[in-house]
């Protein structure tokens, strides 16, 4: 069975009793309903894994380390999305997470409704949103939601390639982009960035002015096939397309 896994607040050591940050210990006490001994992994910021025994009143004792296969993949993928309406923004950063994502990035576009504003509770929504697919997926780190941007200032912020999907002619299938990325190295000699971000456009697209800016700033355009996706569909495809595409979903779980 899969031990209850909590992400813990400061590097600890073996036979130390610690405090469980709250929503953890009330999870573990409120809703799962441990009794104490009962095990659960704890993961610290660096990423290390530690085996715990619950103590209940939010206390655990650490047993000592727990190495488990890193799940965590080779290529750190941001994902820069043009924030969809309701709650599909929240089914997004739920299943990016659970894919291996490394950091979300609202987007606020030309064609946003209401010019793409993001309130901050709903960012601190989907902070949370993100650590319990972490939790849940097995993840070793958190993916931050960082601070709603526009698409050539994201572009900017990060280092690394960027990829703007855009069904538009002038884009190219990922698998040719990668090899321009790689400078066109043949294989066996490609190998993989270590960091890509991909920005995804709203129900409306990204303007002309959008996508030539973002091409004048060095990004280049993606295309996800014939069809035209919903935004969190076409988010969530392009993910699974790059991580794929370097080699970096990973092992079997459990292989
Ligand atoms: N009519 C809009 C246009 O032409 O851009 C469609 C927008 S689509 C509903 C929302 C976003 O998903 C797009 O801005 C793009 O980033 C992405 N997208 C959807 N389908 C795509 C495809 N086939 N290739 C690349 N990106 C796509």
């Amino acid at each position: 069975m899969r031990l209850p896994r909590v992400f813990l607040n400061g590097a600890v050591a073996s036979g130390e009793v610690i405090t469980l940050p709250g929503a953890a210990a009330h999870h573990l006490g409120n809703v799962l309903r441990l009794t104490p001994g009962m095990p659960v992994l704890g993961v610290a910021p660096d990423g290390t894994t530690w085996a715990l025994a619950w103590m209940g009143s939010g206390r655990a004792r650490v047993l000592g380390r727990s190495p488990e296969p890193w799940p965590e993949p080779d290529t750190r993928m941001t994902l820069a999305v043009a924030v969809p309406r309701g709650e599909r923004m929240d089914w997004l950063v739920e299943k990016a997470v659970e894919l291996g994502a490394a950091s979300l990035v609202p987007l606020h576009t030309e064609r946003s409704p209401l010019g793409g504003q993001v309130h901050p509770g709903r960012v601190a929504r989907w902070e949370r949103l993100a650590q319990a697919a972490a939790e849940q997926s097995g993840r070793r780190c958190i993916p931050p939601v960082l601070p709603p941007s526009d698409l050539v200032s994201s572009l900017r912020d990060f280092t690394g390639p960027c990829l703007v999907a855009h069904p538009g002619g002038e884009a190219r299938p990922l698998r040719e982009l990668l090899t321009a990325v790689a400078g066109d190295q043949p294989a066996p000699t490609w190998s993989p960035p270590r960091a890509v971000l991909v920005a995804v456009g709203p129900e409306g697209g990204f303007t002309p002015r959008e996508v030539d800016a973002a091409v004048s700033a060095g990004a280049r355009l993606l295309s996800l096939g014939s069809r035209i996706l919903r935004v969190e569909t076409a988010a969530i495809a392009a993910l699974t397309l790059v991580l794929a595409g370097c080699g970096a979903l990973g092992q079997p779980a459990g292989g």
